[in-house]
């Protein structure tokens, strides 16, 4: 006897058909099995789904149902908690079910049959064992009662800790603590950007012993990726590193799941399903805590989830105020930095005092020369890369706009290129002004090219302690661009061949180094002034961040600077982050937002849209919100006017978005789930006629 199943596949994103097709199959086929599927004229791989995660499958219309073509039954199938997790993100980021389940699968997953899967099985490492290392260091008190508080709690945990006061230690214990309790137990760690899993991985093998740990990103090759799933998958990597996409990654007895860096913007997806990887961590731990709650109603397993940062993002800062305030998490302060570090002296340079035109002020200048004399490093950075971000006439106001973006074409002296960092579009330098032939064309404005030509001139002539020459080292975007290249980068300066370091964000974030004495942000006051009312928060974070980077030399804690170049030095943030205090900043921004109903304190979601003219991108927006009239919900939703994006037009696409709010989650959450059938009627009405595409954001992160 055969029998239908519903299985999940990828179909397009906004197929008019159901999340997940029904076949037809010979014998009963467990939940979550693996299986090969024809869908019109290919084969491709489906998950069998079932009702418990709800979804609406395709009606067959009483049409045969087509056969499953294979069974991958040499692997168990992925769990419920596993499904309900990309059922639930599918539903709250308005997705297809199948899209999103398959697009979280290794591609070459995908890509196997039957007999390709076995061949790739048999060549399977044996399962990692781990070993724990004898504990070398004691932890401090603070250490200890956050690693106690998480194994005696249920957590969700905030881990609010200073840079430097050890929280990959308090991981690493409430690690150790979840495989002592489950000799099975599998542990999920999390960090927002490949460049820092090398680290973190280092010091989990060291704990644990390298067979027990995998890395899981999208950094690896396709063949690399599979045999990390798998060996999740299998249960045989107890510790599974890695970026947002690892949130999905099929571990059967997850135990513990850790989110460093909780605050960081990476964790949001950018495209597809736009899914919050630290929301959906939290999400995850619960479903699958409830999932062992289900088998053994009187067990104590669990799943725990321990969020991590100096700096939190508002929206876990807030669900972390005290219980009784209606806090949904379990805050776990470590105020103090390991040793004898202290947080670095904050000297804020007034750039209004300068003389005009100054970039690097003279004070700064010399304070780099004293740190350098003393054998330790110093730290620039400054949010922009190339040499200038824009060239122009002085004559007749020309300036190097993109001709496809509503953007300039940076400048980079090295290859004397102009290049546009939207769409990748690139060019020569022109030999003169290309509108009046002025041959006098001037870089405005600086980007990191610039700092550290500029740096090579102003300590020209200083050397190192042992009398040879100073070593600058610029690290961004463009100096790693090869392979390696920024790996290459970090070890000279861990091995003290660099003394001055200038680069992007990028070198301010996460990285342990040991001889910084100096950092400094060279211009910061940008984002104090820009419309994204996230700006302050992402400053806050990334400053807190540099700061956190000085101060680990030994024997050399209590002198570290951190210096801000400002023509604002009374700013609220500023002062804030003199004192290194993330709640009173947190504090003020929190209170600015509840007044102006910003979230956490209201819902938001963003339709964006894109075509050839602006009229149209609008056109559509507005059409589906005149659309939206009587839907179920809509009065408890503010739908704004469609509006240009800030960055309105890349690669000749113009782009425009329209903002959805509501003061309640499941209020915003029921509208859209109505909305997008509107959305998707509108695309194929006259409104939607030169529409290129469209998507939901919710919960996003840059309006
Ligand atoms: P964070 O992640 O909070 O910035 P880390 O976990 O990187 O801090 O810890 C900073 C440094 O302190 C690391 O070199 C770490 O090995 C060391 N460390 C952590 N805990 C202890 C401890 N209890 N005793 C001694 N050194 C410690
Ligand atoms: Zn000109
Ligand atoms: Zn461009």
């Amino acid at each position: 006897m055969t029998q239908p199943v519903s299985v999940a596949v990828s179909l397009p994103a906004h197929s008019a058909l159901g999340s997940t097709l029904s076949y037809e199959s010979e014998a009963p086929l467990a939940p979550g099995t693996l299986v090969r599927v024809p869908l019109g004229a290919r084969e491709c791989l489906g998950i069998v789904w079932d009702d418990a995660v709800p979804t609406a499958t395709a009606d067959a219309g009483g049409a045969a149902l087509r056969p499953v073509a294979d069974v991958l039954d040499a692997l168990p199938p992925l769990t419920a908690p596993w499904r309900m997790l990309v059922a639930f993100a599918a539903g709250y980021y308005q997705r297809q079910v199948g899209e999103l389940a398959l697009a979280v699968l290794p591609q070459a997953l995908r890509e196997l049959d039957r007999t390709q899967l076995a061949r790739r099985l048999k060549k399977r490492k044996p399962a990692g064992r781990v070993e724990f290392a004898p504990d070398s260091i004691a932890p401090t008190p603070e250490q200890a009662l956050a690693i106690a508080r998480i194994h005696a709690e249920n957590g969700p945990f905030l881990l609010f800790g200073a840079t430097g006061s050890g929280k990959t230690e308090v991981y690493l214990r409430a690690a150790a603590q979840a495989l002592h309790d489950d000799p099975a137990a599998q542990v999920l760690v999390m960090v927002p950007e490949i460049n820092l899993t090398p680290q973190l991985e280092a010091r989990f093998a060291a704990r644990f012993g390298a067979g027990a740990v995998v890395a899981l990103h999208s950094g690896l090759t396709h063949p690399q990726r599979l045999q990390s799933w798998l060996a999740a998958h299998a249960g045989d990597a107890r510790i599974v590193l890695g970026t947002r996409l690892a949130v999905f990654a099929s571990m059967p007895r997850l135990r513990l799941i850790v989110v460093d860096e909780e605050h960081d913007p990476s964790y949001k997806q950018q495209e597809g399903a736009r899914y919050s990887a630290r929301d959906l961590a939290v999400l995850r731990g619960k479903l699958e805590t409830d999932a062992l709650r289900e088998q053994d109603p009187g067990g104590t397993a669990m799943c725990r989830v321990v969020l991590g940062s100096a700096t939190p993002s508002l929206e876990s800062w807030h669900h972390s105020r005290p219980a009784e305030d209606g806090g949904r998490y379990v805050r776990l302060a470590m105020p103090s930095r390991i040793g004898d570090a202290v947080l670095p002296r904050v000297r804020r340079v007034d750039m209004r005092l300068q003389p005009r035109g100054t970039r690097i002020a003279p004070v700064l200048v010399d304070a780099i020369a004293e740190v350098v004399a003393r054998g330790e490093q110093a730290m620039l950075f400054l949010n922009r890369r190339g040499y200038a971000p824009v060239l122009h006439c002085t004559d007749c106001g020309w300036k190097s706009d993109c001709p496809h973006c509503s953007a300039f074409q940076v400048f980079h002296k090295i290859d004397r290129s102009l290049r546009c960092h939207h769409c990748g579009t690139a060019g020569r330098v022109p030999r003169g002004c290309p509108s009046c032939g002025n041959p006098d064309i001037v870089p405005m404005g600086q980007g990191t090219e610039q700092l550290e030509e500029q740096l090579a001139a102003l300590l020209a002539g200083l050397t190192r302690p042992d009398g040879s020459p100073l070593r600058l080292l610029r690290i961004d975007a463009d100096s790693v661009r090869h392979k390696g290249a920024l790996e290459a980068q970090l070890a000279q300066v861990h091995a003290g061949e660099v003394d001055v370091l200038v680069g992007t964000q990028m070198i301010a974030k996460g990285h342990d180094f040991r001889r910084i004495g100096l950092v400094a942000a060279v211009n910061p006051d940008g984002a104090l002034f820009s419309s994204d009312f996230r700006a302050p928060e992402r400053l806050f974070a990334l400053l807190m961040q540099a700061a956190g980077r000085a101060g680990r030399a030994p024997g050399r804690e209590q002198r570290a600077e951190m210096w801000l170049q400002t023509a604002v030095p009374d700013h609220a943030l500023f002062a804030a982050l003199k004192h290194h205090d993330f709640p009173a900043f947190a504090a003020q921004q929190l209170a600015e937002r509840a007044q102006a109903a910003l979230p956490p304190f209201t819902y938001q979601a963003l339709v964006r849209a894109e075509a050839r003219t602006q009229e149209v991108a609008q056109g559509f927006l507005s059409a589906a919100s005149a659309a939206a009239d009587g839907l179920p919900a809509r009065d408890a939703v503010t739908l704004y006017p469609a509006v240009p994006m800030s960055l309105q037009r890349i690669a000749n696409m113009e782009r425009a978005q329209m903002l959805v709010e509501s003061a309640s989650r499941p209020a915003l959450q029921h509208f859209l789930a109505h909305w997008q059938g509107t959305l998707h009627a509108t695309r194929a009405q006259p409104a939607g006629k030169g529409l290129i595409r469209w998507a939901i954001d919710v919960d996003p992160l840059a309006i």
